[in-house]
Order: C-alpha cells, then structure tokens, then sequence
C-alpha cells in the first residue's frame, strides 16, 4: 500500500492498526514502508479520507520470474498474466 499525502489528513487511525507496523509518522502524515507491507487491506479500510492505495508489485515480480526462467518455457501461462510476445 501506499499514502497519498496530498489527501491524508494526519488522524492517525492507520498508524496502530497495521499488524507488521509498517506505517510510521512523517511530517504529520502517514508513510508506508512498502517492503514491510504484507497488502492486508486493513489500513486502507480504517482511512476516512481515502488516503492510501494498493500500488502492489507483486504481480509484476511473478510475471518477471516467470518469463526469465532459465530452466525453459512454462508449460501453460494463465492468459490473464499477459506475456509479452517474445
Ligand atoms: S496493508 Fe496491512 S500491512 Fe500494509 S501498511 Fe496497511 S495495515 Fe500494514
Ligand atoms: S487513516 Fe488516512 S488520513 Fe489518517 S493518518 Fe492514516 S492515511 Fe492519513
């Protein structure tokens, strides 16, 4: 997840709440360390504002492994993983 700290108003709410305390104070606005971050949703949910966002990689990371696998093709690729032609 991520803070937009042009939109998040500094109440708090999300900082106790994230279970790997990945959230700190920054300047009296809410930081997101995105490597401690697990994607649990629930500082999102707790934000009035509409403050943070989900700007999750992980996706990314499993589509770049799998097409540089160096032990050969895939068998089958979910056609929702969209791989580039090669
Ligand atoms: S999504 Fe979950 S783990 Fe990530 S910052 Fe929010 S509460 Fe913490
Ligand atoms: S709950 Fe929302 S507005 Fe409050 S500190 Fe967290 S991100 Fe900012």
């Amino acid at each position: 997840m991520r803070v937009n700290r042009e939109v998040c108003v500094g109440c708090g709410a999300c900082v106790n709440l994230c279970p790997r305390l990945a959230i700190r104070f920054i300047d009296n606005r809410s930081y997101i360390d995105e490597l401690s971050c697990i994607e649990c949703g629930t500082c999102r949910a707790a934000c009035g504002v509409d403050a943070i966002y989900s700007d999750c990689r992980f996706p990314a990371m499993v589509l770049f492994n799998f097409v540089s696998n160096p032990f050969g093709e895939p068998e089958s690729v979910p056609e929702e993983m969209n791989l580039p032609e090669k």
